[in-house]
């Protein structure tokens, strides 16, 4: 997801991951910490801030490592409202061409691999679960939009017994609010993240095919997609499935792709960060 670089905090921090600088900056742990004072409880919102970190990190590092499989030295900063993987344009040793040489199919493997990473880590989460004895049921509605179940009892399932996750000296409330909020995080803001909507990555994708498909109006035309699936997606929000969170930022995204809409003269924009 792509925001402004925020101001520096005293609370910000700096580690390398893979060898590739990350910069978390204060303002991340806001958002985290709304969600999980949501729930009533204050230790949520620190599960919250650990589900949201890795997530967001591994997502980012998703697009970092593509990044880097075509020649760019990335770096990753991770910022108010998510986070982004850009070009380290500090890093003396970086290969010459960069992000901006990037397009075509190497652009949408940059911009799918966020997205993958983290429906890699809801398949890791899955996985411990049901090794750890629990079990999550899935079911679509409308045929296609996921949701699921999360059952950490003792039962048969599949005609196995599965011992039951509760039995284990933990706090099984707990544990229940890790696996639904990861679940959450890495399906959810995944499908998201792939709506054709720029700034997401979803709608880089869909503007390098529109454009390649149409070099003269793909540009534009991937822009209009926005504004139609974005503000399609903010009326759903609001009448449908009542995330106000959500209509706003794809009311605000729609709105952005009109004003750039506006402002086009033909010379096009070149999206540097996912
Ligand atoms: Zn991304």
């Amino acid at each position: 997801m792509l925001l402004s670089e925020p101001p520096p905090t005293p609370l910000d921090f700096e580690f390398d991951i893979f060898r590739i600088p990350v910069r978390v900056s204060g303002l991340f742990w806001i958002l985290p910490i709304y969600f999980g004072l949501q729930d009533q409880h204050l230790i949520y919102a620190i599960v919250w801030a650990l589900v949201m970190f890795i997530a967001i990190l591994v997502h980012e590092l998703g697009h970092a490592m593509v990044m880097r499989r075509y020649g760019i030295s990335p770096r990753i900063e991770l910022i108010m409202m998510g986070g982004f993987a850009t070009e380290n344009h500090r890093d003396v040793w970086r290969s010459s061409g960069g992000l901006g040489s990037l397009s075509g199919l190497p652009k949408i493997l940059v911009s799918a691999a966020g997205p993958a990473a983290g429906f890699c880590l809801a398949a890791i989460v899955i996985g411990l679960v049901v090794l750890m004895g629990g079990w999550i049921e899935f079911q679509f509605a409308y045929g296609f939009f996921p949701y699921w179940s999360v059952e950490l009892e003792k039962g048969v399932r599949f005609g196995r017994e599965f011992p039951a996750m509760a039995d284990m000296p933990t706090n099984t409330d707990m544990i229940y609010q890790l696996i639904s909020a990861s679940l959450f995080v890495n399906i959810y803001w995944g499908i998201m993240n792939l709506m054709p909507v720029d700034p997401l990555d979803g709608g880089s994708i869909a503007r390098e095919i529109m454009m390649k498909s149409d070099p003269v109006s793909g540009l534009k035309n991937s822009l209009w997609l926005g504004v139609f699936v974005g503000g399609g997606i903010a009326v759903l929000g609001v009448f449908v499935l009542k995330a106000f969170f959500l209509a706003i930022m794809f009311a605000y995204f729609a709105f952005q792709s009109w004003q750039k809409i506006q402002r086009m003269d033909g010379k096009g924009f070149g999206g540097g960060r996912w």
